[in-house]
């Protein structure tokens, strides 16, 4: 079946066919990460709908929206090889009219962790994710883990908004040498590339720990390490589901994870862990 690129509500519909539809929603510059998510939604449906959108609302004034890698002709070849049967690809006029009003609220769980670093972020994912919900109207979508509060908080919507979309976590796709992929890697010089491989380190070196004053510990000692080249945001030992930091006696499924600057360039990886009084173990 031949590639069929949508931009607008028309043009969806238009391209719809029957049976279940998936949606992996990117900002594009696609990379192994995204080609997994893609994988997944192919098994698990009939119609796979990528969206390609770089979404000024979930950029700060001070961030990188402007210089946000734009590829839009190789992540075609990209989708096409994956065998994607629909590229939605709206242009922000699309999707947002000058006079809106109306947004999704992430609430306390949006202010916290990655949120506290970057207000007003997970509102504007929230809104277009629910934006594209509505649009694509797919019954599942895929997201990775390499965003976990993010994960987090999509279940959190479609929970307290009772959205009718079943939503599937993706594990973290990494470099040989453990740099998560990401779209921002390209802007990482050589040496910028060394340095952020403490993140993946920090977080196995943590993740060898059992408790979790010791893996906190652990995780920021390897971090401290990389000096002054790697400006930490936060390391941050959290509930999956709620992203609230846990407590000393706290048991089962854990997320530790970090946000740092290399260079110009900002960097977010994490592993989930099972803690438990007496073992702890990678998951
Ligand atoms: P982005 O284009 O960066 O907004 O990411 C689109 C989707 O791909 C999100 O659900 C991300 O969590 C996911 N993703 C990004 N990088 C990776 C990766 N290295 N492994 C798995 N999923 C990823």
């Amino acid at each position: 079946m031949e590639l069929i690129v949508a931009r607008n509500r028309e043009e969806l519909v238009k391209a719809r066919r029957s049976g279940t539809v998936a949606l992996v929603p990117t900002m594009g510059a696609l990379h192994e990460g995204h080609r997994s998510l893609i994988r997944l939604a192919r098994v698990r449906a009939d119609q796979v709908v990528v969206s390609i959108f770089v979404n000024p609302l979930q950029f700060g004034p001070n961030e990188d929206f402007s210089r946000y890698p734009r590829t839009f002709d190789a992540d075609l070849d990209v989708c096409r090889a994956e065998g994607v049967d629909v590229v939605f690809h709206p242009s922000a006029e699309e999707m947002y009219a000058p006079d809106r009003q109306v947004s999704v609220s992430a609430g306390e769980m949006g202010r916290i962790v990655e949120g506290a670093a970057r207000p007003g972020h997970f509102d504007g994912v929230l809104t277009v994710v629910l934006k594209l919900f509505n649009l694509v109207q797919p019954d599942l979508a895929v997201f990775g883990q390499k965003d976990a509060q993010q994960l987090a908080l999509i279940r959190r919507m479609v929970a307290d908004l009772d959205l009718p979309i079943e939503i599937l976590g993706a594990p973290t796709v990494r470099e040989p040498d453990g740099l998560a992929m990401s779209s921002r890697n390209r802007y990482l010089s050589d040496e910028d590339r060394q340095v952020a491989l403490t993140l993946s380190r920090a977080l196995r070196a943590g993740a060898a720990r059992l408790t979790p004053a010791e893996i906190r510990a652990e995780a920021r000692k390897v971090l401290d390490e990389a000096g002054p080249a790697l400006d930490v945001d936060y390391l941050a030992l959290v509930d999956p589901a709620t992203f609230v930091e846990v407590g000393d006696d706290y048991e089962g499924l854990a997320v530790l994870a970090v946000a740092a600057r290399v260079g110009t360039t900002r960097l977010i990886d994490n592993v989930t862990l099972t803690l438990n009084p007496r073992t702890t173990t990678p998951a």
